[in-house]
């Protein structure tokens, strides 16, 4: 099987303290798989809900209903709680309880890079104690030595020096903060890390050497990545598939190279005419689209296609029908009424 990890009709709703209702409908019904040593790449503006779906497939948020694959085995499996009424509005049902395992054999295969390393390094540890700590936690060794060893190599492997194990992450800048998560990360030896937005927070000049030593990594170690960025120019490099979604929901799935040439959601069309192109003939071919409004909210999202309060092709149909998710060509997935 080659499939790694799958996600089918994945919802995570937040709710709001005192408001009725599901609260923030941060993933609404997303399905995709991600096959084994790929890097699946998800984009879409800030609050679409990419970062939400990548610690929920790590089960760091509760899901609210659907199901997570990792490797064959059902790690979280549970029925919708909320039905849509002839009016649009959703209302509570009982289901079971949904089945979930205990984490903590995954909780070292599966991984995840913060976007901000300075937020997300303990201040009062030092960096050979931050990576420790995560050899402790599952027992990754046979004695203290061994310990030491095993720290002092990821130092190397993230290109750190040995003596930077008894310093404190405020005496390293952004990139060699983010390289100290990377070798956190990869302290216990995982198989699919979620890599949320790494390199948005890091000055341009050194966020192709982080991508680059992802992509080294990578290859050395057979990782799977789902890799999160708000901006195509970033995972179309890096990604060998490419998810967009919008306000919780996946728009667009496409291999890499095809999703650039042949994009045909209206909204993933928006996003890569924002993207320049140094192919000349693309570049005459592709106007600059730019949305009117904004994204609304997901705490109140538009019925039928959540696109279609900003969308230039939005029609009757479009106003009050989810369109399906479906592939419309091999490997090419699109939820959008217009392509039938
Ligand atoms: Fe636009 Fe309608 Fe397609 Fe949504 S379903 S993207 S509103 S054309």
């Amino acid at each position: 099987n080659d499939i790694l990890v799958s996600v089918d009709h994945l919802k995570k709703y937040f709710p709001v303290k005192g408001l009725k209702g599901p609260g923030v409908r941060a993933v609404e019904d997303i399905s995709l798989f991600i096959r084994r040593g790929e890097t699946l790449g998800l984009v879409g503006e800030s609050g679409c809900g990419k970062t939400t779906l990548g610690r929920t497939i790590l089960q760091l948020h509760d899901p609210t209903s659907g199901k997570i694959v990792y490797d064959g085995e059902t790690i979280f499996e549970g029925e919708n709680p909320w039905v849509t009424e002839a009016d649009g509005t959703l209302k509570q049902i009982k289901v079971p309880k949904p089945k979930q395992v205990n984490m903590l054999p995954y909780r070292r295969k599966m991984q995840i890079i913060f976007q901000d390393p300075s937020a997300s390094l303990d201040p009062r540890m030092t960096v050979g104690e931050i990576i420790g700590e995560a050899l402790d936690i599952h027992k990754l060794y046979s004695s203290k030595n061994d310990r030491n060893d095993r720290i002092k190599e990821l130092l190397g492997k993230v290109g750190l020096n040995t003596e930077h194990a008894n310093r404190y992450p405020h005496e390293f800048s952004g990139g060699q903060q983010q390289r100290v998560g990377i070798a956190r990360a990869l302290a216990v030896n995982p198989e699919f890390i979620v890599c949320d937005e790494p390199i948005s927070a890091l000055d341009v000049s050194i966020q192709s050497q982080v991508v680059n030593m992802l992509e080294d990594m990578q290859e050395e170690m057979g990782l799977t990545y789902l890799f999160i960025a708000h901006d195509l120019s970033v995972v179309r490099h890096i990604s060998n598939r490419i998810g967009v979604m919008y306000l919780g929901n996946m728009m667009e799935l496409a291999e890499s190279y095809e999703l650039n040439r042949n994009p045909i959601h209206p909204y993933t069309k928006t996003l890569l005419s924002a993207v320049p192109v140094p192919d000349p003939q693309l570049s005459r071919t592709r106007q600059r689209i730019i949305l009117e409004g904004d994204i609304p909210s997901p705490m109140n999202p538009p019925t039928g296609c959540k696109f279609h309060t900003r969308c230039p092709y939005a029609t009757d149909k479009c106003r009050k029908e989810v369109p399906e998710f479906k592939e419309h060509a091999p490997e090419h997935w699109a939820a959008c009424h217009m392509l039938g």
